[in-house]
């Protein structure tokens, strides 16, 4: 049997090594037309600010170490031009003299990845950059360390710019964060990201929100890249992480089926609409599997399973996917920003009966040194209490707890099954109660009616531009469960302040016949609040998420009205 693979990083590199491990004797080739094979994408922006200092580790694999480990001939700066999927043959252009050959397969694997979204304003040149392979990271590496670059714009806030931007600061360098959405990452909702856009600023990153670009020019010296809302950004150099998209112009080109941005359909196996030809990673559409919708999913985790699945079917061993719930974490300096399943715009869009929690746990035991509060997001089906998904913020023990929701979300444990979860724990990890225990706990709680919950979404305007109490009837009383010195710092418009512990003496100053939406700082105090005033006969409501929530939503909220007034001034 001859395969031929087309891609040789994370998915294609895998296939080749997993068919290897299932059989001795397949011939095995892999085309990659950039001049590495089995790179570590995900490092890359790491390697710009010399984090990774040594290009190497960067290299998994060279072709000389494909051949001697597993005997599998990897070409690079070999570009497949063309596919005869009747004649099974490709056409490959060797990109250093312009050579052209034909390879015959047997079997054929696409893993040609996802490439870089190049909107029309952008100037290419040597000061503008995109990041994609090793090459466009010794680009842009060389460039900065030889012209003395004291600035730079990057546009596009996903995972890749977010990255970028902590890297280029990490050199010193001013940095500006461009992004057409009222937040960056997506994945995550406004409640959550508030916290890393307060971060971002607080790190030296200047963040235009809703801002597009209009134009980009390209002088001796600079790059000016004007937005709509009349600013004029003047930076020493420009990368471009605005997104990507399928790389399908082969699979185009031979008309295999093709899905959600000229993604190729394939179906569990793997296998695409022409026989003996598999596509696996960013250039396939997926099953979203928590909501079954076809979907797609750019990371290396579906990339290396999908190929390992390929190449078990390639072999005769049966296995199939069964979709992706996108779990994914980046860091941002020392902050963690964590995902998996789906998020509430999602939820909303499709309509799903949903409840949320929002908690604020320390992420190791209070008394042993150095413990960071981090925020926690659930959000369950109302009827099944099925885990939907969750977003996580924090500073330490981000990744074990989201790694433990996804876990519980492939094993169908439902959201109040959380608070039974046997979790290592001793003081410089965790919790007797577990932050993931403690969800769980909140969650049955609230299911037997225990506690009742009221949101951000009740207390403010939703409205972007407005950030009024909503409560002009006084028909609510918001009460404020902190401490007076807490409450006299800063608070919440519109709430008053009985700190929890005097609230048993001073319950009569409120009034039986309106609701109460309790908050404290991060929802605990609150809790016990609600408890004290549910048991008195009130009708009392735990704010979820508590001050440290409502602040963060607030402060993101007159950011955005500032940068909207600016843009409107201009
Ligand atoms: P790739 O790994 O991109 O490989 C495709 C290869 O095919 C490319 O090298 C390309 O040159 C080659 N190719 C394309 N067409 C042809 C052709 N016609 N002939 C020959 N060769 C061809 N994911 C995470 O989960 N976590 C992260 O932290 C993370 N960080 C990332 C950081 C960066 C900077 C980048 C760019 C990506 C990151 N990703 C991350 C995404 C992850 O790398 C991808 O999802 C994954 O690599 C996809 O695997 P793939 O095999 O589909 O494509």
């Amino acid at each position: 049997m001859k395969v031929v693979i087309i891609g040789g990083v994370a998915g294609g590199a895998t296939a080749a090594a997993r068919i290897r491990r299932l059989n001795e004797n397949a011939e095995i080739i892999v085309f990659e037309k950039t001049g590495y094979v089995s790179f570590a994408n995900c490092g890359l922006p790491y390697h710009v600010s010399d984090v990774i200092k040594d290009k190497n580790k960067l290299i998994l694999h060279t072709p000389t170490s494909f051949l001697e480990r597993f005997n599998i001939i990897a070409k690079v700066n070999h570009e497949v031009i063309d596919i005869d999927p009747i004649n099974k043959y490709v056409t490959v252009k060797n990109l250093k003299n312009d050579d052209v050959f034909i390879e015959k397969y047997d079997k054929l694997i696409l893993s040609p990845g996802a490439k870089p979204l190049i909107p029309p304003f952008f100037k290419y040149s040597d000061k503008t950059f995109t990041l994609k392979t090793l090459e466009d990271t010794f680009r842009i590496k060389d460039y900065i360390k030889y012209n003395n670059v004291k600035s730079a714009a990057v546009i596009g806030g996903g995972y890749i710019g977010v990255e970028m931007v902590e890297n280029l600061k990490r050199l010193n360098l001013d940095v500006s964060l461009i992004e057409l959405n009222s937040q960056v990452l997506t994945s995550l909702d406004e409640d959550m990201v508030s916290f890393v856009h307060s971060y971002m600023i607080a790190k030296g990153i200047n963040l235009y929100l809703s801002v597009e670009v209009t134009n980009m020019e390209v002088n001796n010296n600079e790059v000016l890249t004007t937005l709509n809302n009349g600013i004029t950004l003047n930076t020493d150099i420009v990368i471009l992480t605005a997104g990507i998209s399928p790389n399908t112009e082969l699979a185009k080109k031979i008309n295999l089926e093709l899905g959600l941005k000229n993604s190729i359909i394939v179906d569990k196996k793997m296998q695409t609409s022409v026989e003996d030809i598999y596509a696996v990673g960013d250039a396939v559409e997926i099953k979203n599997y928590i909501t079954g919708e076809n979907t797609l999913i750019s990371l290396a985790g579906p990339a290396n399973k999908q190929g390992r699945i390929a190449a078990d079917n390639i072999c005769n061993v049966d296995s199939e996917y069964d979709g992706s719930i996108g779990t994914s974490i980046l860091k941002l300096f020392d902050m963690s920003i964590a995902s998996t399943g789906i998020n509430e715009k999602i939820c909303k869009k499709d309509n799903y009966k949903y409840e949320k929690i929002i908690l604020s746990p320390l992420a190791h035991a209070g008394y042993y040194p150095d413990a960071k509060v981090l925020t926690l997001k659930l959000i369950y089906e109302k009827e099944t209490l099925r885990i939907l998904g969750s977003q996580i913020v924090g500073f330490e023990g981000v990744d074990k707890r989201i790694d433990v929701i996804s876990t519980a979300i492939r094993g169908g444990i439902k959201a109040d099954k959380l608070k039974e979860l046997d979790l290592a724990y001793a003081p410089p990890y965790s919790l007797a109660k577990d932050p993931i225990n403690l969800a769980g706990c909140i969650v049955d709680n609230i299911e037997k009616g225990i506690i009742k919950q009221v949101h951000y979404e009740h207390i403010i305007n939703t409205d972007i531009i407005k950030t009024d109490i909503i409560n002009t009837d006084n028909s609510v009383i918001l009460l404020d469960t902190r401490t007076e010195a807490e409450y006299n710092y800063e608070k919440a418009d519109g709430f008053i302040n009985i700190p929890l512990d005097n609230l048993r003496n001073r319950i009569s100053e409120l009034d039986k016949s309106k609701k109460i939406y309790v908050m404290c700082q991060s929802g605990l105090r609150s809790y016990l609040a609600c408890r004290i005033l549910i048991q008195n006969g009130f009708d009392a409501y735990n704010f979820s998420g508590g001050y440290r929530l409502y602040s963060s939503i607030h402060k993101n909220r007159q950011m955005a009205m500032h940068q909207y007034n600016c843009g409107k001034d201009k």
